[in-house]
């Protein structure tokens, strides 16, 4: 069993929104509430570098490049591609890019060169596809949208859903053996947070999938950010006693104070490569 290792974006890596707290696909489980939090792009041709200039002066070395997306599913990147590259050149940052569903030949060419890493949200439901994300595409289409980013030579990090209303363990299981034949080396496991009013999932329910989840993938296994409050506690606890990922982000406190484990600390987005996971090692 490896030591599990903790994320939390503090200091050195910092999240940026390319549409501000505007997205006009508004999921129903989000409706753009979780850019608010993301340090908008100012207003002008340049305004990308000036904002991750001031950012790199203030200690990061990393940044989360997200934003909402079009109506196709798609994170307007395209007036940034040189901006992006000129980051990572020039200023060393770490680039981990949300695109959406971005299959363009031209735009994956562009983007290689520009970030070390791509966030892609893969499912096989059609409830969360085309009801929840109102995508104008059936889940097979995101398969072929990941394929297409690891054919142009991208490190893609599948993003699955441990649970959501409409999933099941078959659907987990299929949606992680389509991800390991695509290649992906880790996997980052999400829990959908149902809106206001909804029945949150229990924490045993979540841990039963979990470990059938690490029985099923093959490469390295995270608890990405996404997931209720009221299950962490014992999730986390859970995650990381019995080894079940090897990344968690933003663990619950009570459950790092509690386990039997103390995992080394780290303040980046849990996607990143292992190779660049040293600049960001805090404790
Ligand atoms: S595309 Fe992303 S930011 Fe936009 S509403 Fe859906 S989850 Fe939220």
């Amino acid at each position: 069993m490896t030591r599990p290792k903790a994320f939390r974006m503090i200091r050195l890596f910092a999240e940026v929104s390319l549409t501000g707290a505007s997205c006009p696909l508004g999921c129903s489980h989000c409706r753009g509430r979780y850019l608010r939090g993301m340090a908008p792009v100012p207003p002008g041709p340049r305004g990308l570098i000036r904002l991750l200039e001031s950012l790199a002066r203030r200690g990061a070395r990393g940044v989360l490049v997200s934003g909402g997306l079009t109506r196709e599913g798609r994170l307007p990147v395209e007036p940034y591609l040189d901006q992006l590259h000129e980051a990572r050149r020039r200023l060393g940052l770490v680039i981990n890019l949300h695109p959406g569903y971005e299959d363009r030949p031209w735009v994956l060419e562009r983007l290689r060169p520009a970030v070390d890493v791509l966030d892609y949200e893969l499912s096989l439901s059609k409830e969360m596809v085309r009801g929840v994300r109102r995508l104008p595409f059936s889940p097979e289409h995101t398969v072929k949208v990941m394929e297409a980013m690891i054919e142009h030579g991208h490190d893609v990090v599948p993003h699955i859903f441990l649970w959501h209303p409409w999933s099941s363990p078959q659907l987990l299981k299929k949606e992680l053996a389509v991800a390991a034949d695509l290649g992906a080396k880790r996997a980052t496991l999400l829990v959908y947070i149902p809106p206001p009013g909804e029945p949150e999932p229990q924490a045993e329910k979540l841990l039963e999938l979990l470990r059938l989840a690490r029985s099923h993938w093959p490469g390295e296994l995270a608890l990405g950010c996404m997931r209720p409050y009221s299950v962490k506690p014992q999730l986390d606890r859970a995650a990381l006693e019995e080894g079940l990922v090897d990344r968690i982000a933003n663990p619950s406190p009570r459950a790092l104070r509690e386990a039997a484990v103390e995992p080394p600390l780290y303040d980046a987005c849990c996607s990143l490569p292992e190779h660049l996971l040293p600049r960001f090692r805090v404790k």
